[in-house]
């Protein structure tokens, strides 16, 4: 079987189980690299991303809570790159992190193959625009952040998409990536019955999972040193109680392996 990571690490082509089925859908596990890919037979299953989706997942609720989130996450990647002046984010949605970087004078662009999302966040005063990464990389504008909130297990390639970010980027510039973990214990337990991997679940519009260690085989793959791995102990400019009180939240989930997604900030070294 052709998996992904066959072409990008040499992995073994005979390497790979089967990790769960639902239906038509199945993911299997390569042995080699430890991502878990959605198998070549099931990856035309797919689902259109338009209104219904983003009303159905209540996108719009609890707004504040996440611009402070993607706040945190843009003050973890200024730690790295203090002067950094320029955010794009890949997957905009409603605009949740382009409204923290706005917060934060920071110029911003939010991109996102949904048209409502687009024209949410255009209502909102937002930059956003309706975009593949392919036209963003050939329009040469980089910058200093770049911001992928579960989007990355949303590519076919991810190793592409990973690359078109180095590309994004300027020298020294900050990746973000969160995805749902692999590792989650529940989802380990449960697999083709788990909602990761569930036909009624996000299984249809997700092509791989990733744990800590193989997401950072694919950036180092692709050129980035990995500076930050969940939350750090402490975030300079940000010394709010709820930051606080999240990050010891999230570093005693993931001694249970309670932790259902990962966080990795990635700087772009230089050719
Ligand atoms: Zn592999």
């Amino acid at each position: 079987m052709n998996l992904t990571c066959t072409h990008y690490l040499h992995c073994d082509p005979e390497g790979f189980t089967t990790y769960s089925t639902d239906g038509n859908l199945e993911f299997v596990r390569c042995s080699n690299c430890g991502l878990i890919w959605r198998s070549p037979e099931s990856a035309d299953i797919s689902r259109e991303y338009e209104e219904h989706y983003f009303s159905s997942k209540n996108y719009l609720r609890n707004r504040n809570h996440k611009i402070e989130k993607s706040g945190w996450f843009i003050d973890m990647a200024l730690q790295h790159f203090p002067t950094a002046g320029s955010l794009l984010e890949i997957g905009c949605s409603v605009g949740n992190t382009l409204e923290a970087a706005r917060l934060r004078k920071l110029s911003h662009l939010g991109t996102d193959v949904s048209t409502y999302a687009v024209e949410y966040c255009r209502s909102c005063g937002l930059n956003a625009e309706v975009k593949s990464l392919e036209s963003l990389v050939e329009e040469r504008h980089p910058f200093d952040i770049v911001y992928m909130q579960h989007v990355l297990e949303h590519f076919r390639d991810p190793f592409l998409t990973v690359r078109q970010c180095y590309q994004l980027l300027n020298p020294g510039g900050v990746l973000i990536i969160i995805v749902p973990n692999s590792g989650y214990a529940r989802a380990e337990k449960q697999r083709g019955r788990h909602r990761f991997y569930s036909m009624k679940g996000v299984g249809p519009e997700h092509y791989v999972y990733f744990n800590y260690q193989s997401l950072e085989k694919v950036l180092e793959k692709e050129g980035f040193e990995v500076v930050q791995k969940n939350y750090p102990f402490r975030v300079k400019n940000n010394p709010s109680p709820s930051f606080f009180l999240n990050r010891i939240f999230r570093k005693s989930l993931r001694l249970f392996g309670a932790d259902q997604e990962i966080v990795v900030l990635a700087r772009k070294k230089s050719a």
